[in-house]
């Protein structure tokens, strides 16, 4: 049974917690949070307490700017302490929550709700989505002031080890963090550019994954710091080498079993991971924008580094887009590549369960799958096998969102409306500066 606000006061009391933070996310994926001391546990619990929604990106309408959060108790969490600061002040506990406004309704723009309208979509079906999902990120060195820099802790390469990798002992001891805060962490590994690391956690239901990755970000970041680090989710921080992604294993359950797995058909796959795979790919340039939102995320899509470009789904190259890993059984998945970190883990979600519910009620068929490299076949080889590309940069991504109906349903109006101006905002900026780049090239030449 769920906890109740009682049985949360309780742990609250027995755990000595001195602040309660109240946890949401905006529209952009930023963590939020507000902190309440103990005297106001009780209000916050009762989802009580009120914040000035006009402040916070994507949730404007000053009419309505008073909203409420209503804390998901399942979601309770005692941090474990960081660092001296923490064991000075306190105990810290979190709860996330659902934005509601004033007259109790949900909030349409609150992610969290966008992301559970689809899993509830599933339900109806009889079906459940499971996520697992492996983010790498980068460790920078800080500068004498403290200041962010680009200059990685380490040299290492994929899988290398210590005293190379000197990001061991701060991989472990986030894995111990994670695992106090009841993660489940399958692996963790030195990633293949120098200071890139990777942590995979196992997978749970959709919207589990989605706090997790919005916890896990945060613990990432705040034990980097403890080391005087920087860890950044930045996906392409350097040219040249590996960008960072956070691909997504999907799998859906009926009744507790895998309904991809099938020894009799095709690739081992049933009828319904067909269908799924062919709405991820139907779908695939219209999610592209919410899976890779910021500009700097086009700069990983390129050939060369392990990250896709093309349209297309294999059972054996990681070239593709979505890839079918080999096993079988009830760990049956499929693994879309395109997702980086910097994205907003429950809008990114939802538009995945999207595309891929929309296969299977629409039973599209996937075109058969490439097998080979593909970033080894000619222009012609791709046309013949009619590979299209993903969005070329963030303009382009957003045009493929406001033309995809089934994507932009799943966000809503509300999210639809100011993630387009935000991130046709972002594209303006962008391209109205003048960039490093172009002077290195320009100035001196013409
Ligand atoms: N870093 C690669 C990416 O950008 C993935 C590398 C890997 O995990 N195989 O997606
Ligand atoms: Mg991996
Ligand atoms: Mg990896
Ligand atoms: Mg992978």
């Amino acid at each position: 049974a769920p906890p109740t606000p009682d049985d949360v006061l309780r742990q609250l009391q027995e755990a000595e917690v001195k602040f309660l933070r109240l946890q949401f996310t905006d529209i952009l994926g930023h963590t939020k949070n507000v902190e309440v001391p103990r005297t106001q546990f009780a209000k916050a619990l009762s989802g009580d307490v009120t914040f000035d929604g006009s402040a916070v990106q994507g949730f404007t309408r000053v009419e309505e700017s008073d909203m409420l959060l209503s804390p998901d108790l399942s979601t309770f969490l005692v941090y474990p302490q960081f660092g001296r600061d923490d064991r000075e002040r306190g105990r810290v506990a979190r709860l996330i929550c659902d934005v509601t406004l004033p007259g109790g309704e949900p909030f349409a723009g609150d992610p969290r709700r966008v992301l559970r309208a689809q899993v509830e979509r599933a339900r109806a079906l009889g079906l459940d989505m499971y996520v697992g999902t492996e983010p790498e990120f980068f460790l920078f060195e800080r500068d004498a002031s403290g200041a962010a820099t680009t200059v990685t802790h380490d040299k290492a390469g994929y899988f290398d080890l210590a005293p190379i990798d000197r990001g061991e002992r701060i991989r472990r001891e986030i894995a111990n963090r994670l695992v106090e805060m009841g993660f489940e962490i399958e692996a963790s590994h030195h990633e293949v550019a120098p200071g890139q690391h990777e942590i995979d956690f196992r997978y749970a239901p959709a919207l589990e994954t989605a706090d997790r990755i919005a916890t896990f970000k945060f613990v990432v970041k705040r034990i980097a710091l403890e080391y005087g680090l920087l860890a950044s989710f930045l996906p392409k921080p350097m040219a040249g080498v590996s960008g960072s992604g956070m691909h997504c294993h999907l799998s859906l359950f009926r009744d507790g079993q895998n309904v991809f797995d099938d020894s009799e058909g095709e690739h081992g796959l049933s009828a319904t991971a067909h269908h799924f795979v062919a709405g991820l790919l139907d779908h695939a340039e219209g999610m592209t924008a919410v899976t890779n939102p910021l500009v700097n995320s086009y700069k990983r899509l390129v050939p060369g580094f392990e990250a896709p470009v093309n349209i297309a789904w294999s059972t054996s190259n990681r070239s593709a887009l979505v890839r079918i890993p080999a096993k079988r059984g009830p760990s049956t998945r499929a693994e879309l590549r395109m997702p980086d970190p910097s994205c907003n883990p429950y809008l990114a979600l939802a538009a995945m369960l999207a595309a891929g519910l929309d296969g299977i009620e629409r039973q599209l068929e996937p075109p058969p799958a490439i097998q080979r490299n593909i970033f080894r076949m000619t222009v012609r080889e791709k046309r013949h096998h009619r590979v299209k590309e993903l969005p070329a940069d963030l303009r382009e991504a957003v045009d493929e969102l406001e033309k995809d109906e089934v994507i932009a349903a799943a966000l809503g109006e509300h999210v639809m409306e100011h993630y387009v101006a935000a991130k046709r905002a972002e594209w303006r900026e962008y391209s109205s500066a003048v960039h490093a780049w172009e002077l290195e090239r320009y100035l001196d030449l013409v």
